[in-house]
């Protein structure tokens, strides 16, 4: 075997690997009886609170109208019984900062009673408001240090659930953090203010299309999550995945994913036990997940939930993530969550399947056999249409990070530029009322032949699928694609609400205008309006490749936006529209979005300072030494050739030469601009010029330095070569 000591090393380690957790047996207890298991659901409840106070938490769940605080007692009562019957000890506040993160901050439930001993006590008060110390989060201006005051409150409308450890379980309460000023700090807030905003506006096109009494609607959402997993003595053998989350150097492995043996492929053992086991995890807290496959890339997987309501989901969303590195963890592999962990694979996304609901209609995207002669749908589509051609900047903006600027625009993930896929079924339709004012037929979906007499005909779709566009209609609901694997998904889904809040309230305007109440005339309206929004905002729709050469080109004619990177899409944040709108609906302020713009714009900053960092000091202290080494060995043999009289070839030694000087070269270059760039914390004076800088000029040095360490190593003797390879970390489990 070749390859340095250390990297020995780790391949004996990982090749030696033997699974040390307990083996799950799901004879002993079934996966529904595990489900929600550890939730302080609606379920247990009812079972434990008085009747009357049930009804009203029900009431703020169901029906979204605020909490009467005089029944928090009661439920905290209720909520410590439960938790401590389950072995918990502690209860903790749950939050969504700015990072993208979750926080959380731990109270034990005992309080001395006076005479030595200790009571456990859970008040009202204690559940429905708490007060972390909100100085070390960033708030982008929106208060001094000083002014540390931050609080987090209950949200009831996502449950509460006890998250276990070997060694205790804790009671976990998914709160909302804001300023002493009312203003939003998290993920959460503007989540929950965008989810009422769309009850209101869905509920007046309901009442046009006369629906009397109709239930809550909210936003749906279904996420599917990309991860790679990779041996944690590989992981820890690469200061960069550490720190970085992403290879930042590695010349591809001579087999990539060129043969498709990977995606859908048989989920090798070891594998499988930690999902099964990640998976039970996500049971216990009540996440309906439902599906798993190899994705593309080597070592690359992906999970996916039952939808549910926005707000839960994004929560659920962010426990999927930590439950996936803890567990995989157990099972001695590192579960890599980065858009781009390594180069010339695919990348990980986070599809984000939306919807509108509730409980009286069902899904308001659901088109039925006939489309055409569903006026509701198209209505409720022709918002989404209306809404993503008018923001689609903005929806660019709320998917832009460092991460992702490595895969949108690439040939694997969505482009950059934000279009609709419709099918055929649907474009047809709305082709159909472009032309003529109103569409009499629907394609129908036909039954494909096989050729196989023993196969059953079976029912084919009315439209296809499409891969390359970043909002595709898919069947009954959209599936929004740029979101980054790492990333939240709240950022996105505040987007989606907001945006399609803009446009109910339009088009209800509208309709309510031209019918003045009298449903007879709502036939007509409805298709004058939707011709008109098909004319204004039908250039959004795009069925082709968003690959092609071309469609860059016609896109532009379209007068598409097309912001590659996170510099050219942050500045939509705090678009005069998009700071209108976000007010109209009170989702978020001109001073909030300002200070989530400040954020990300930093955010970056730090990202690409620590790449930096990590480049430099990776080139130079170990890439450098090991290509020295190699050369020294190499004019060693020059020189004992040349004493025994036989002929050295001294080509490969010259090219080694040349690189090395090129890697000094890159470095140097590199060393300069971290000397001369502002250095971390919250200090980044400028974020927007910092970020500029960074993308403009710090990136291509470290690239720079990259090419020259990749030529390297493929040159550089095995035995003298640092750090784990792409093949190893992709190939070997
Ligand atoms: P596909 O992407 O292959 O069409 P699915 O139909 O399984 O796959 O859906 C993918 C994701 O979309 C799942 O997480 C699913 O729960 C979610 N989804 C399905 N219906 C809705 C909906 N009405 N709203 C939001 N998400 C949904
Ligand atoms: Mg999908």
């Amino acid at each position: 075997m070749s390859g340095s000591a250390s990297r020995i090393s780790a391949v004996k380690a990982v090749t030696n690997f033997e699974s040390t957790p307990t083996p799950l047996n799901f004879d002993e207890a079934s996966a529904d009886e595990i489900f929600g298991l550890n939730v302080f659901s609606n379920k247990v409840m009812k079972h434990r609170l008085q009747k009357s106070v049930f009804k009203s938490v029900m009431r703020t769940i169901e029906l979204a109208e605020s909490l009467d605080p005089s029944v928090a007692d009661t439920v905290a009562a209720a909520m410590k019984d439960w938790a401590i019957e389950k072995g918990a000890t502690h209860y903790a506040h749950v939050f969504h900062p700015l990072t993208g993160l979750t926080a959380e901050k731990h109270d034990s439930f005992l309080s001395p009673d006076g005479s030595g001993g200790a009571v456990a006590e859970f008040s009202g008060t204690a559940l429905i408001q708490g007060e972390p110390d909100a100085s070390s989060f960033p708030t982008g201006g929106i208060r001094a240090t000083f002014e540390a005051r931050g609080y987090t409150a209950w949200d009831v409308t996502s449950p509460a659930y006890l998250l276990e450890n070997s060694n205790g379980k804790t009671l976990c309460i998914p709160t909302a953090f804001f300023s002493w000023t009312g203003e939003a700090l998290d993920k959460k807030t503007p989540l929950l203010r965008s989810m009422k905003a769309v009850n209101t506006q869905a509920q007046r096109i309901l009442k046009l299309f006369g629906h009397k009494n109709s239930a809550l609607v909210v936003s749906t959402c279904g996420p599917e999550q990309e991860y790679f997993l990779i041996d944690r003595n590989f992981f820890f053998a690469r200061p960069d995945l550490i720190n970085a989350g992403r290879t930042l150097f590695g010349a591809s492995a001579p087999k990539g994913q060129e043969f498709c043996d990977q995606y859908f492929g048989a989920i090798p053992d070891r594998v499988l036990a930690c999902m099964l086991d990640a998976e039970r995890e996500m049971y216990k807290l009540g996440i309906p997940v439902k599906t798993r496959h190899n994705e593309v890339a080597p070592s690359q997987y992906e999970i996916a939930p039952i939808y549910e309501n926005a707000n839960v989901a994004a929560d659920h969303q962010q426990l999927t993530m930590l439950i996936l590195k803890k567990v995989a963890q157990k099972h001695g592999l590192e579960c890599l969550l980065h858009e781009k962990p390594f180069a010339g694979v695919n990348g990980s996304g986070k599809h984000c399947n939306w919807s509108l609901g509730n409980a009286t209609q069902g899904n308001l995207l659901e088109p039925g056999k006939t489309p055409h002669e569903n006026m509701q749908f198209l209505v409720f589509c022709a918002a989404v249409i209306r809404a993503v051609h008018k923001h689609a900047p903005l929806l660019r903006a709320v998917v832009a990070h460092a991460g992702n600027d490595h895969r949108l625009g690439a040939n694997e993930a969505p482009p950059a530029i934000i279009s609709i896929f419709l099918g055929d079924q649907l474009a047809d339709v709305f082709e159909q009322i472009k032309k003529s004012g109103t569409a009499l037929s629907s394609k129908q979906q036909g039954v494909m032949t096989v050729g196989v007499d023993t196969l059953p005909p079976l029912a084919k779709d009315a439209g296809d699928r499409n891969r390359t566009s970043p909002f595709a209609f898919t069947g009954n609901k959209f599936e929004f694609r740029a979101v980054g694997s790492a990333q939240s998904l709240s950022g996105p889904l505040v987007a989606l609400n907001t945006i399609m809040t803009e446009s109910m309230d339009y088009i209800a305007n509208e309709l309510e205008k031209a019918t003045g109440g009298d449903i007879s005339k709502l036939n007509e309206a409805v298709q004058l309006l939707l011709k008109s929004i098909i004319d204004q905002h039908g250039a959004v729709i795009f069925n082709g490749d968003g690959y092609s050469e071309e469609w860059h080109k016609e896109a532009a004619k379209r007068g598409l936006s097309n912001n590659k990177q996170t510099i050219d899409a942050l500045p939509a944040l705090t678009d005069p529209a998009v700071i209108s709108m976000m007010e109209k609906y009170h989702v978020l302020t001109a001073r909030e979005l300002q200070s989530r713009q400040e954020i990300y714009f930093e955010q970056y900053v730090l990202t690409l300072n620590v790449e930096a960092r990590l480049t430099h000091e990776i080139a130079k202290t170990t890439i450098y030494p090991a290509a020295v080494r190699y050369q020294n060995e190499l004019a060693c043999a020059a020189v004992n050739c040349k004493a025994a009289g036989v002929v050295f070839d001294a080509s490969l030694l010259n090219k080694l030469s040349e690189l090395i000087t090129s890697l000094n070269q890159s470095i140097a270059s590199l060393e300069q601009l971290i000397e001369e760039g502002e250095h971390g914390g919250h200090s980044v004076s400028n974020p927007q010029k910092a970020a500029e800088r960074c993308s403009k000029k710090v990136k291509p040095a470290m690239e720079a330095v990259r090419g020259v360490v990749d030529e390297l190593e493929g040159i550089v003797a095995d035995d003298h070569w640092p750090l784990p390879t792409y093949q190893e970390m992709l190939f070997i489990k």
